[in-house]
């Protein structure tokens, strides 16, 4: 499989350190807020990643952090801890907004049926990993006190700015111009590991040290989970594209000087969900929930759809019309896959080819558009319906469009539209005519019609379905 790393700007051939196991680390959310739907664009699709993984038959172990301290409102160790501006919106606790927002996001995710990783880890719950790490890093030379907080010294590194792409005068925090410089720092782009000094003096949530009581710093809370459980050599690391800098340069700064060898070779960036706007970013406050999705009608799956119809290597702007068009080919597909039988016998040497089509869309830097396009042919192909059904929910476990499932239930639609009277072979014959009209085979829902009508039935077509009753 060639996946885009982000390290060295090339499609590179997927590797790990273990044969058959993939070590794996994901960002997590800042649970201060809900989750926006663009955040949920990038752990959607990392869960495809995770899961085409799977299904070419890699072990894979996935560890994610909830960051619940240390991220402050700017990238540049100022500003205010992210959570605490979240507990005083809500006057509640930040542990309180911390479980709630958890919830909401793991909510979300079950509803994009994104699946749980394995191992999901509050930063507050680590604090003694990253004590470790700063105190390895301070005996090595690689950070500094001052001003009572502990500093990461990025001039004792040979390439600080790993995503070579970066105009390194241009992102130093510190000369942005929107952004504070902090006077105890040695060189612009140093980041803080460990705070006990802050302009903001209300942190709620504050741990003993061996430099004074306070509490981590942002980036030092993923390299202290993903060493802890991914061990040192992790395969794949992932985030959102905003995240590469200074977040995953500064990750891979602190963890690489504490190790003493290179820690992930392979770092996976999805891009933006943009509003007409810009991007669309929880501190902005503009943002689209899956809840409001689902009160405007949408299943959480059209914009699952939605989604993968565009590579994550690209942004992607959100409209309504966009969405409506995702929505149209998503129903248009479940009505097809709901008007399949189940006959036949699996047709394995055919099923094969489509399997390799599938599986070249994939293998090429996860080209899930493309792979969208094999489910259609694998309805247009000569198979029979049980090996189409089949196939579909094989390569639905990497999608995750919940095909089969959607399909049954459209395919159902009587059961709750039941008309007066109880007929079970002219339910049968109305089930069979809205299972062509969804397959758009026009002339047989006619004849079916045609048909019922003879017997002397009428046909009343609604939103829900399709009711009869005798003339
Ligand atoms: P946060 O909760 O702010 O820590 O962000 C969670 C994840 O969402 C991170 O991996 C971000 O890089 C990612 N992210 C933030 N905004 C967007 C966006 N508009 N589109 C896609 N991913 C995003
Ligand atoms: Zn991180």
């Amino acid at each position: 499989m060639k996946l885009y790393n982000s390290l060295t700007h090339t499609k590179d051939e997927f590797k790990t350190h273990t044969p058959g196991h993939v070590e794996m680390y994901t960002c997590g959310p800042t649970v201060y807020h809900f989750a926006h739907i663009g955040n949920l664009r990038s752990y959607l699709m990392e869960d495809v990643l995770e899961k085409y993984l799977r299904y070419t038959g890699y072990d894979v172990k996935r560890v994610m952090n909830i960051t619940d301290v240390g991220h402050l409102a700017s990238d540049a160790d100022t500003g205010e801890d992210k959570m605490l501006k979240g507990a005083r919106r809500e006057h509640k606790t930040v542990m309180e907004i911390a479980k709630f927002y958890t919830d909401a996001f793991f909510s979300d995710c079950e509803k994009l049926n994104i699946k749980r990783p394995d191992v999901v880890q509050p930063a507050t719950g680590c604090i003694d990993e990253y004590i470790k790490i700063v105190s390895a890093l301070l005996d090595k030379g690689y950070a500094y006190l001052a001003g009572g907080n502990v500093y990461f010294d990025t001039s004792k590194l040979k390439q600080y700015y790993v995503f070579n792409d970066h105009d390194e005068e241009d992102l130093a925090v510190g000369v942005r111009d929107s952004v504070e410089e902090d006077q105890n720092k040695r060189n612009k782009a140093d980041f803080v590991l460990w705070f006990t000094k802050s302009k903001f003096e209300d942190q709620a949530l504050k741990w003993d040290s061996p430099w004074g009581v306070g509490y981590p710093g942002w980036h030092i809370e993923c390299s202290g989970i993903s060493l802890k459980y991914n061990g040192e050599y992790l395969d794949l690391h992932c985030g959102g594209i905003d995240n590469a800098f200074p977040h995953h340069t500064n990750e891979i700064a602190q963890s690489e000087s504490y190790l003493g060898h290179p820690w992930c070779p392979q770092w996976f960036h999805v891009h933006h969900l943009n509003t007409s706007h810009g991007k669309m970013s929880k501190s902005k406050g503009e943002f689209l929930t899956v809840s409001l999705l689902e009160e405007k009608g949408y299943d959480p799956m059209v914009y699952r759809s939605f989604c993968l119809q565009s590579h994550y290597r690209k942004s992607l702007v959100f409209t309504w019309e966009n969405l409506d068009n995702a929505k149209a080919a998503y129903d248009k597909l479940i009505a097809r896959i709901a008007a399949l039988g189940d006959d036949g016998e699996l047709e394995q040497g055919a099923m094969d080819e489509l399997r390799v089509a599938f599986r070249a869309a994939m293998d090429n830097d996860l080209n899930t558009s493309m792979a969208v396009t094999v489910l259609y042919d694998v309805l247009k192909s000569k198979l029979n319906d049980k090996s189409k059904r089949a196939l579909l929910d094989e390569f639905d476990q990497v999608l995750g469009l919940r095909l089969l499932d959607r399909a049954a239930k459209a395919a159902a639609p009587k059961a709750e539209t039941a008309s007066a009277e109880a007929d079970p072979e002219i339910d049968a014959l109305v089930a069979a005519r809205t299972a062509a009209k969804q397959a758009k085979n026009w002339a047989e829902a006619d004849r079916i019609r045609d048909e019922l009508k003879a017997r002397g039935i009428e046909l009343t077509d609604t939103k829900e379905g399709t009711t009869w009753k005798r003339i």
